[in-house]
């Protein structure tokens, strides 16, 4: 029987060190906000977006959402992205991806501040996760990982942490971020041979591959943590992951749900990023107990 890594505990502590910082910035009379940039009306974006407005509420974050039409042509995105950089009230940027066809992704993240990049889609937030750069920041769902572990005590010196996944999004950066720990890190993609064997030497298993189940049992032992970043619905309509659970929490040590893992710490380091966002760009030092 595997311990249940859930992000509930995780979320609170963050929570709690956000609201801290958020309340000593407002007494200074500055407001946390971030501006929400939708084009279209997906659902998936809309949902996150609604968790993100709560969690966002429920800190202290302020939030302006700019919403445009799914058929908005480039320009029209761009100039509220300059609006965004302009703005001194706004001081973190949400931009809902993958875009419209008729917009190009790099053009319109390389359009925002970095400075205001608290999701980690411009070059500058990208680089600086290889380099410890303090332009930026990594993306969230990457750190997210990195908090549930770092929440949970789980010393990665000298460890063999696979991640299963290459993406700018999670799995490159979760890998550096491994790295920056001290982990001996393999990174794992469709072209990968002999996953499951490589997947079974590691201790921490991130699994960032688009693919429900993709993991089974047979990738899997004894003792290893896992961390599942993946979000699918399945057959029978209910939330599931990259990893198959039901298979691997007899076996495993520890391992993070779907849903109440990853994705609920996500929204957590977003509002985070926000409110420190806020204070460096006032020149504001973190305490001591407002950091992570
Ligand atoms: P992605 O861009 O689709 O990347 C998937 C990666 O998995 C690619 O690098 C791909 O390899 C690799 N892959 C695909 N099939 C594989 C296989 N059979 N064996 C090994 N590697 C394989 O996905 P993503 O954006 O990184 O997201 C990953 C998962 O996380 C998705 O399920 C997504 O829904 C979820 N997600 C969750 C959150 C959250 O907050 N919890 C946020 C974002 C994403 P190639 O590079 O060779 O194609």
């Amino acid at each position: 029987m595997a311990t249940i890594l859930k992000g509930a505990p995780v979320v609170a502590a963050m929570n709690e060190k956000t609201a801290a910082l958020c309340a000593r910035l407002k007494a200074l009379g500055i407001f946390p906000t971030l501006a929400v940039v939708r084009v279209g009306e997906r659902e998936d974006d809309l949902s996150y977006e609604r968790g993100v407005m709560k969690r966002c509420e429920k800190v202290g974050v302020g939030v302006q959402r700019f919403v445009l039409s799914a058929d908005a042509p480039e320009p029209e995105l761009l100039e509220v992205i300059a609006r965004i950089n302009a703005d001194a009230t706004l001081h973190g940027c949400l931009l809902f991806r993958p875009l419209p066809r008729q917009m190009d992704d790099r053009t319109v993240r390389s359009a925002l501040n970095p400075h205001k990049d608290v999701d980690g889609i411009t070059d500058d937030s990208l680089a600086g996760v290889f380099t410890n750069g303090d332009i930026g920041y990594p993306p969230c769902t990457a750190q997210a990982c990195m908090e549930i572990l770092d929440y949970y005590g789980v010393e990665l010196t000298g460890k063999r942490a696979t991640v299963v996944g290459r993406s700018l999004v999670v799995g490159k950066p979760v890998a550096m971020m491994l790295d920056r720990k001290n982990a001996t890190v393999t990174m794992c993609h469709s072209r990968t041979r002999n996953l499951a064997r490589i997947c079974k030497e590691a201790d921490v298993l991130v699994v960032a591959m688009s693919k429900a189940g993709g993991i089974d049992g047979s990738c899997l032992r004894e003792g290893q943590i896992v961390v599942d970043v993946g979000i699918h619905v399945n057959e029978e309509g209910k939330l599931c992951g990259d990893v198959n659970y039901d298979q691997a929490e007899p076996v495993v040590a520890a391992i993070t749900p779907v849903p109440g893992g990853v994705g609920t710490v996500t929204t957590s380091v977003l509002v985070r990023h926000v409110a420190e966002a806020a204070a460096r760009w006032h020149k504001i030092p973190l305490k001591e107990e407002e950091t992570q």
